[in-house]
């Protein structure tokens, strides 16, 4: 699923290439409950991409009117730009700059912007579970998928003392706190583990009972985790692939997360899972306190 690092890493791709350019037309092979109405978008203008949390925040505008397409990607969601061949009125065939997409790939695309360029903008999504939604910006930024986020995990704004009176506040396992996205926005399953295993603090320890220093730890280790994986590009381990098809590398320098029998890389024990908030947390049960 896509935290953090993958949704700014798809940010910073769709900042560089579609901005200042026009949305001709949209196609969706998705069913009308999940997609928004997109009359309005077609002749608006792509002003700026923002990142709030894990959603994706495309703001356009048309006449004096500004709108906002926000897109979170759930478990499978991702955008891919490419030149698309349009074959009458069949879904349209994606090359990206590395080639031809395979049959299977492209049977994950199920939304696709045509951009004034000739260029297309897809959503994959394997799952079909990403929410979009779009409308005035006004309207949207009031709605909950926004208004109910605790500040972002990366935000100047998210101070250590912030981030302590956060975490003390909630009464449940700091992993699960460190998921919340009421808490803070944009860290799951795989960052909450490796931030905890750097700061060498158990996932099911409850957040109240945490001292200080503890929390200063996790909060040193929130940090330099997710500034080393938005410079990497993220994990790819499932269907996260950045606009133009590639995979993050982030996932190769893992330190705990997924490696649940193998040995610890700081001291040798085996590194156990529990679950915690219905996911699996792995930890080292040694060096984690
Ligand atoms: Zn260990």
């Amino acid at each position: 699923m896509p935290e953090l690092p993958e949704v700014s890493t798809m940010v910073d791709d769709l900042r560089r290439s579609i901005i200042g350019k026009k949305i001709c037309s949209v196609w969706s092979d998705l069913p009308g409950k999940n997609l928004p109405d997109f009359r309005d978008i077609r002749g608006a203008t792509i002003k700026t991409v923002d990142r709030r949390g894990k959603n994706i925040l495309v703001y356009l505008s048309k006449g004096k009117e500004d709108l906002l397409l926000l897109v979170h990607p759930r478990m499978t969601g991702h955008f891919l730009i490419g030149k698309w061949v349009i074959a009458g009125r069949k879904k349209p065939e994606p090359v990206l700059k590395n080639g031809p997409l395979s049959e299977k790939t492209n049977s994950y695309i199920h939304l696709i912007f045509t951009l004034g360029d000739g260029e297309m903008l897809g959503l994959s999504d394997a799952r079909k579970f990403s929410k979009i939604i779009f409308g005035k910006a006004a309207r949207v930024e009031k709605l909950n998928e926004l208004n109910k986020l605790g500040p972002d995990a990366l935000s100047p704004k998210l101070t250590e003392p912030a981030f302590q009176k956060i975490i003390s506040s909630k009464n449940k396992p700091i992993k699960a706190v460190l998921m919340d996205q009421s808490a803070v926005a944009g860290i799951g399953n795989i960052y909450s583990d490796e931030i905890l295993w750097l700061s060498k603090i158990n996932p099911l320890r409850k957040a109240p009972v945490l001292k200080d220093e503890e929390i200063r730890s996790i909060y040193s280790a929130m940090c330099s985790i997710l500034k080393k994986a938005v410079r990497l590009r993220g994990t790819s381990f499932s269907d996260f692939r950045d606009t133009g098809g590639r995979k993050g590398k982030y996932g190769e320098r893992r330190l705990v997360y997924g490696l649940a029998s193998r040995p610890c890389v700081r001291c040798g024990s085996i590194i156990a899972k529990a679950k915690v908030s219905g996911r699996t947390a792995s930890f080292c049960p040694e060096c984690q306190k």
